[in-house]
């Protein structure tokens, strides 16, 4: 973009060079699994999502994982010149953007997670993960699956790739041959580490003889693989540098196999909290290294890579939430960067369900080609009554296409229920949201009204032609005797800290909110989500003698409020199952660390002074508590739609007053933005 240092961010805009080629920048899009190879038009939406990136100014991208054979497992696979073909759709979108821009195609074979019969691993050791047992190679079968790899190289070289990432990390193919869990051969393939590594090695060195020199190799190797008996820092050193050796062009640091108990890229976990890793595998290689997880703004990326820690930054999520990311950073427009708030919802979540993916906060990731926000050709005058997620998304995106949009909320600020969430440890990155909410209605113009609780009638006197109906939802209160008790409180007003909390404490509803609650009111000092240091020691990870796996040995240490929580629920499935399928795990590890209680198949009675009466398969009996939080879901708060039905103005309605049950801010930005996109 410059030859002169960027004045804010002179790390991140400086370019790398790779000997016979050159990054334009540091800032790369990791890879994403999008499923999107395997849909009807697929690769042209692929094109359409790249493109968007690519114009966004980011410096290389890599591509979803693809399979280099049937046994990978992954849907989409590459070992023909017809595959290269479909592929080539993407490489010439990202290249006629600017032919400087870089786009690598990950080549990802699942081993033991691969969804097929013909899975393999290098011993049958079936992951905790997959129902299936890999079938053991042979020594034909090892030849077979490294010919395999080159073959994917040679065919992403065709379809016009600048490179290949190859993964060796995660718990797929070459990470199940690193360690001694799940690799007990006693072959050339197995036994000694040397020996382990030699088949991730022998795929390298096989690429890079048959791609020749002036194509980018990436490894993506577990620098902290976060298993038990994982592997030891020495061992990770030594693949590194013969990576480098066995013609790496890049090596990039991953924190995980999909089976370990520690959460990597969830919200609850730090900003950039691995990068030191990288940084110290940095130090003894001599080509670069890429790091990654939770870097979601250009002052964290600028800080890792000013600090030495890598030569290039991953934000892949982040370039969901936002395509432009790093073009906003490049022309100091960070306070209108959409950040990645590190949920899961619609992206890993989806992923992992085989839905396609998008973003929570950014509905047109990977519907690029579906969801736009054209120029109205018939402006409005709209209302939007509500400013909680569902207003915000639908205000935004109407006055950027055009519309005059007046946003009207009684609250003294905008957010709805995301200012209840932001308040929960492990939550902060939800301020981003609001921030960047905040910004985009004055960029697009919206006249916002706080402090205002608006009626019908005012509404049909302003002359307005369409009101938006966004007015959230009302908690639910259960019908049970004594709920007019003082003991029982609102989760509202716990999480607005209007009411006390005592000391033994019954959590009646165990959804998203109650687990967010029980997290509030068992939390005990600084968040884990803003120090490195708290997460480390909570999660059981030693950054500094980095064991085997970076946690074996080491014992989770959680400081706990000085309380008793019950969390419970009517439904016989264990707590907390309706969680995000990537994230509640840690949900429930986090609240059981700290001592709650998790009864479900519960009956209420009453609440009274002695506590909250239950019974549980018919057996009654009485916990004794101070409180008794209603997280209990929501209904729809409707009122103003139903003052306004007769009116003859066209209504809109959106988020939580559409549908409460089961409603989430993914939903709620998600409607709002379709709809707003088609007013
Ligand atoms: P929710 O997910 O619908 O959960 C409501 C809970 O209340 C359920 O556990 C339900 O379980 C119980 N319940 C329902 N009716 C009841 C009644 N009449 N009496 C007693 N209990 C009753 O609602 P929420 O927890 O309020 O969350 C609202 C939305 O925000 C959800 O979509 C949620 O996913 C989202 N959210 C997500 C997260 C996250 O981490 N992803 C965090 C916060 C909120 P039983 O009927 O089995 O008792
Ligand atoms: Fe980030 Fe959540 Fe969007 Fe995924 S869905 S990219 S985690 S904000």
């Amino acid at each position: 973009m410059t030859t002169q240092p960027h004045s804010k961010y002179p790390h991140l805009f400086t370019p790398l060079d790779l000997g016979f080629t050159q990054l334009k920048n540091r800032a790369l899009m990791g890879s994403m699994h999008t499923g999107l190879e395997e849909v009807e038009g697929g690769f042209e939406r692929l094109a359409a999502y790249f493109s968007e990136r690519a114009q966004g100014g980011v410096g290389m991208m890599i591509t979803g994982g693809i399979s280099p054979n049937e046994e990978g497992g992954m849907g989409s696979e590459m070992s023909t010149p017809e595959h290269a073909a479909d592929h080539r759709q993407i490489t010439e979108a990202v290249h006629g953007v600017d032919p400087d821009i870089k786009i690598c195609m990950q080549i990802l074979h699942a081993g033991p997670l691969a969804e097929t019969p013909k899975l393999v691993g290098p011993s049958a050791v079936r992951s905790r993960l997959s129902p299936l047992v890999p079938n053991e190679l042979d020594e034909a079968g090892v030849q077979k699956q490294i010919n395999d790899h080159v073959q994917c190289a040679k065919m992403a070289k065709l379809a016009g790739y600048d490179g290949v990432e190859i993964i060796g990390s995660a718990g797929y193919l070459l990470s199940t041959f690193l360690v001694e869990k799940t690799n007990q051969r006693e072959d050339q393939w197995g036994g000694s580490f040397e020996n382990r590594m030699r088949f991730p090695l022998e795929i390298m060195r096989r690429c890079r003889a048959e791609v020749g020199e002036n194509f980018i190799l990436i490894f993506r190797i577990a620098a902290m693989d976060m298993l038990q008996g994982g592997m030891a820092w020495d061992e990770v050193v030594l693949l590194a540098k013969e990576m480098e050796k066995a013609g790496a062009t890049i090596i990039s640091t991953h924190f995980t196999w999909h089976e370990s108990a520690v959460p990597t890229i969830a919200t609850m976990v730090p900003r950039a909290a691995f990068s030191g890793v990288t940084g110290r595998l940095r130090k003894e290689l001599s080509i670069p290294c890429i790091t990654s997880n939770r870097i979601n703004m250009p002052d964290v990326a600028e800080t890792v890579l000013a600090d030495g820690e890598a030569d290039i930054v991953s934000m892949a999520r982040p370039m969901l939430a936002d395509a432009e990311l790093v073009k906003k950073a490049f022309e100091g427009r960070e306070d209108e960067i959409n950040t990645c708030i590190g949920c899961n919802q619609a992206c890993l979540d989806h992923g992992f369900e085989g839905k396609e993916i998008s973003c929570l906060v950014n509905p047109r990731a990977c519907h690029e080609t579906m969801l736009n926000y054209e120029p109205s050709q018939e402006p409005k005058k709209i209302a939007v009554v509500g400013a909680g997620p569902a207003g915000l998304a639908y205000a935004t995106v109407a006055a950027e296409r055009g519309h005059s949009v007046t946003l009207y909320d009684s609250a003294s600020e905008i957010g709805g229920q995301f200012n209840l969430a932001k308040q929960v440890p492990g939550k902060e990155e939800f301020y981003e949201t609001l921030r960047y909410y905040r910004r985009m209605l004055d960029v697009h113009h919206v006249d916002l009204r706080l402090n205002t609780r608006i009626n019908a009638e005012d509404l049909v006197s302003a002359g307005y032609e369409h009101v938006v109906v966004a007015t959230g939802i009302t908690p639910r209160v259960p019908e049970l005797e004594g709920i007019d008790h003082p003991k029982a409180v609102s989760y509202v007003d716990v999480i607005r800290g209007n009411v006390e909390v005592g000391k033994r404490v019954a959590v009646m509803g165990a959804g998203g909110i109650g687990f967010d609650v029980s997290e509030l009111i068992m939390h005990k000092g600084v968040s884990a989500a803003t120090d490195k240091q708290v997460f480390a020691r909570e999660w059981g990870v030693d950054f500094v003698n980095h064991p085997r796996g970076g946690v074996t040995g080491v014992v989770p240490q959680v400081e706990a409020a000085d309380r008793q929580v019950f969390l419970l629920q009517r439904k016989s499935t264990p707590v907390g199952r309706g969680l995000g399928k990537t994230t509640g795990w840690t949900h429930r590890m986090s609240l059981a660390k700290r001592g709650v209680q998790m009864m479900n198949g519960i009956e209420y009675r009453k609440i009274d002074d002695k506590g909250l009466h239950i019974s549980i398969e018919g057996q009654p009996q009485v916990l004794e508590v101070d409180t008794v939080i209603i997280c209990a879901g929501q209904t729809p708060a409707r009122g103003l739609y139903d003052e306004l039905a007769n009116t003859g103005i066209a209504i809109s309605l959106v988020g939580g007053a559409y549908k409460a049950a089961e409603l989430d801010a993914k939903a709620a930005i998600n409607q709002a933005s379709y709809l707003a996109a088609a007013v």
